[in-house]
């Protein structure tokens, strides 16, 4: 199913309707006071666009683990001062989730005001994806946008059930998110180049197949390569091992062969004696990892070769480290990776975490066409799965 038709919040006539916006307000708090706002700031575009379009606004998100009980270190009250604070303008705080505070507070809102309700997950229906608070939330409300996509992969109350119950579309941060990622899986710029990296193959292996069937190349990195250089008969020391993933392994490289996908592993590697930042360490050729050493980080041969095949790309995708990138004796491959896409003229998209964390880290950031706001989330977007978040929402009117 196709995530480019999906309905956008330009597509909706929003003109004094109550708007229910399941946002992504889960930041971190300390002592009552938010760490990082960056998630409320990422989410502004949207309400603003709601309230400069004469909206009636009703704001909604999840805020740690509160595990469906009422709890007050998890209320959305510091969110909701922070955003009033961004706004301009008061935002008002429910008292409740979809119960008579809500309900009030909904009912009173003139056009372009703006209320938060409490943390969606003091509901105990709300993980459940219980209709009776689907429809309660719909209840609130005349339009429903889903902008939160960090949450879009689980099927909750408030981030897709509700949409059976309203007329619904996405905002511009799920919005960006489909025409990147979607697009880059449905309609690329070629040739489409996918550099994967981290530790585990199994929390990959669907990534891998599902981005061989679409991909022209396929560049592995991190501690996952030793799982592939296993499949191919090669001692690999005490590097990382999946061991249930070698025939996995082995399968991909046979598909990849049978499609004319270009799939590259490293071909030398900085290997060490212990998982230790200032462990000794030396550079090696990959079929020649000797007893008790371990590979940690791509080498500078194989840095060279993946960023000189980015410069190719038309589209790069990016998820996982080359290497232990925390620590810097294992952190250039990653860096020359980051480097390697910055300095391309590639469409760009990192997926979340690592990647991510490493792009900003060196101030390639800017350089970047798009960084995915949703590690699960876009996981499984690569994988190909059915996002419930996205897929409940109306699609184009033909
Ligand atoms: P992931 O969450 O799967 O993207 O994995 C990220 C983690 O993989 C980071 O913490 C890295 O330190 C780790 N990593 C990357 N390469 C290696 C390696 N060769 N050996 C051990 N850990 C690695």
């Amino acid at each position: 199913m196709s995530t480019l038709n999906k309905k956008t919040i330009e597509d909706l006539d929003v003109k004094g309707k109550r708007v229910l916006v399941r946002c992504d307000f889960n930041v971190k708090i300390e002592n009552g006071v938010i760490t990082s706002d960056k998630r409320v700031v990422a989410s502004l575009p949207t309400i603003r666009y709601l309230i400069d379009h004469g909206a009636k606004v009703i704001l909604c998100s999840h805020l740690g683990r509160p595990k469906g009980t009422v709890d007050p270190a998890f209320s959305m009250a510091p969110v909701a001062e922070n955003l009033s604070k961004h706004l301009g303008m008061e935002v008002k705080l429910a008292k409740d989730v979809v119960g008579e505070s809500a309900h009030e507070l909904a009912a009173s809102l003139k056009d372009g005001e703006v209320l938060l309700l409490e943390n969606v997950r003091f509901e105990p229906g709300e993980t459940k994806n219980d209709p009776e608070l689907s429809k309660k939330f719909a209840s609130l409300a005349d339009l429903y946008v889903n902008d939160a996509f960090g949450s879009c992969h689980r099927a909750h109350s408030s981030t897709a059930g509700v949409a059976d119950y309203l007329p619904s579309a996405v905002g511009y941060l799920i919005q960006k998110e489909i025409q990147f990622i979607g697009g880059a899986l449905e309609n690329p710029k070629r040739p489409l180049i996918a550099v994967l990296g981290g530790a585990k193959v199994s929390d990959k292996i669907g990534v891998i197949n599902n981005l061989i069937d679409k991909c022209d190349t396929i560049i592995i990195g991190g501690g996952m390569a030793y799982t592939f250089f296993k499949a191919l008969g090669h001692s690999i020391g005490t590097s990382l091992l999946d061991e249930e993933n070698v025939e996995n392994a082995k399968q991909m490289m046979a598909k990849a062969r049978e499609k004319g996908v270009n799939f590259l592993l490293p071909v030398d590697n900085i290997i060490a004696t212990d998982y230790a930042a200032d462990a000794t360490n030396m550079r090696i050729y990959s079929d020649s990892i000797p007893d008790g050493w371990m590979g940690l980080d791509i080498g500078p041969v194989t840095a060279e070769l993946f960023a000189k095949s980015i410069q190719k790309a038309g589209t790069v995708i990016w998820n996982g480290p080359m290497g232990v990138s925390e620590w810097d004796n294992f952190a250039q491959g990653t860096i020359a990776v980051a480097k390697g896409i910055a300095d391309s003229n590639a469409i760009s998209i990192i997926g979340g975490g690592d990647s991510a964390a490493a792009i900003t880290k060196l101030g390639f950031a800017d350089k970047m066409s798009h960084i995915s706001t949703g590690g699960g989330a876009s996981l499984e977007f690569l994988e190909g799965k059915e996002l419930p978040g996205i897929a409940c929402i109306d699609e184009k009117d033909a």
